[in-house]
């Protein structure tokens, strides 16, 4: 079965870390907006207040500089990916507004134009001026998706400028990526995804 891997869209600091296994949230220590809704999380924010995933599993933030621009880097067998955006559905309090309760689904394609096999679907969240629609890839990377949001959240828990993001279908997450760690655009992989 052959594997691709994404790899980080920025270069940052991560501010969470995953958990191998769905685990039920602990009493929140730091009264995080999620921990009293989300019962079974795959990720935590380094301090046992769950770390919520609102599409599929294992999230995580990289923290980055406000503005700056998200890319996507897979492995070179992605050669296109299909970029859907969504709006008001990331956070749980409504009221934390664009872009920071956006997200954009990002689908992998071994074949150019949405062609060939999918490979599985990439998220990730709190992007400003998503992309829509189709882009082919120049050696497993497109080099604009969106924005890290220039202005900060209103929510509670991890609030300084980042990107979110979590993986859905057969894929498993590095687990050699832990708590304020660098990570490296287009260099430390995140996500492997087998298909
Ligand atoms: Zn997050």
């Amino acid at each position: 079965m052959p594997s691709i891997y994404v790899y980080a869209p920025i270069s940052g600091t991560t501010h969470s870390r995953f958990r191998a296994i769905p685990f039920t949230c602990p009493p929140d220590p730091v009264v995080c907006e999620n921990s009293d809704y989300i019962n079974n999380a795959t990720g935590d924010y380094c301090n046992n207040c769950c770390h919520p995933s609102p599409y599929c599993s294992a999230p995580i933030d990289i923290g980055a500089s406000g503005g700056a621009v998200l890319d996507f880097w897979g492995s070179a067998a992605v050669r296109s990916i299909v970029c859907s955006p969504t709006y008001g559905n990331v956070c749980a309090d409504p009221s934390v507004g664009s872009p920071w309760d956006d997200g954009l689904a990002i689908e992998m394609w071994t074949g150019q134009n949405a062609t060939g096999t999918k490979i599985g679907t990439l998220w990730y969240a709190h992007v400003a001026s998503p992309y829509s629609g189709t882009v082919n890839t120049i050696n497993g990377g497109v080099t604009y998706v969106g924005y890290v949001p220039s202005s900060l959240c209103g929510c509670r828990c991890y609030q300084g400028h980042h990107v979110h993001m979590e993986k859905c279908g057969n894929s498993v997450f590095n687990s050699a990526v832990g708590c304020t760690q660098s990570v490296v655009e287009d260099s430390t992989w995140i996500y492997r995804y087998d298909y």
